[in-house]
């Protein structure tokens, strides 16, 4: 399969470049946001093929499907990360197979999940594109203070937020979903002292205005890998 090695290679390469750019005009550094390769519905080669391109980080966003692919490879063969909503009969597994848990998208879950001692890295989901088919908390300052808040009572270890742009493929309105959680996260952080230094924003379509709004990782599917249609 060396066409496929090639092929993530070379998007690897220029996705690097459009981040480089995109974090030049706004004045950060291109070392400070780092791809996650998402390998939902691909087999377990594509993280092989990704991992040898230099790329640490792989996305899940099904517990059970990614799970079978981090026994395949071995937990150790890279940072897994579900980043599908996460549902509560799922939690367990989710905490044993997983680097990091990056959709958390209810304070039941994170009841759940110090009830398991959990370790992974956590991320809360934010809804900030209100799109109704979408997951996560509210973008509200003080409703997610309250999560936030028990969450770190508990003594889980929550690095930051996720949140998935707009369809709508209007860039004015995909970077103010992006700026409205970075608004949120400096909020956050002054009012409880903590750090919460990971923003998972942008993906195949959107991930360079989500560089211009601070991101700090970008999920990368179709960028990498092509349609997952085939
Ligand atoms: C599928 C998925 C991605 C990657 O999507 P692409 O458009 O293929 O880059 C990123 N984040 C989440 C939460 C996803 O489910």
């Amino acid at each position: 399969m060396l066409e496929l090695l090639d092929r993530v290679r070379a998007n690897v390469e220029s996705a690097l470049f459009e981040i480089a750019e995109a974090a030049g005009i706004s004045g950060r550094k291109p070392e400070e946001i780092t791809i996650m390769a998402v390998t939902k519905t691909h087999p377990a080669e594509f993280i092989t093929k990704a991992v040898e391109c230099g790329i640490k980080h792989i996305g899940e966003n099904r517990v059970s499907e990614g799970g079978r692919k981090i026994r395949q490879l071995g937990k150790e063969y890279a940072v897994f990360h579900a980043i599908g909503v996460l549902h509560r009969k799922e939690v367990r597994q989710a905490v044993r197979d997983f680097h990091c848990l990056d959709a958390i998208h209810k304070i039941e879950i994170i009841e759940e999940l110090a009830r398991r001692n959990a370790d992974p890295l956590l991320l809360l989901e934010v809804n900030t594109s209100g799109e109704p088919a979408k997951m996560g908390f509210k973008p509200d300052v003080d409703l997610l203070e309250s999560a936030l808040g028990r969450a770190l009572e508990l003594k889980l270890p929550v690095k930051g937020f996720l949140t998935v742009g707009p369809l709508c493929g209007i860039p004015l309105l995909q970077r103010k979903a992006f700026s409205e959680l970075r608004d949120i996260r400096d909020s956050l952080e002054t009012r409880l002292k903590v750090s919460l230094p990971e923003l998972s924003m942008g993906m195949s379509d959107d991930f360079t205005l989500a560089v211009l709004e601070g991101s700090t990782m970008v999920r990368l599917g179709r960028r990498l890998f092509g349609s997952r249609e085939g």
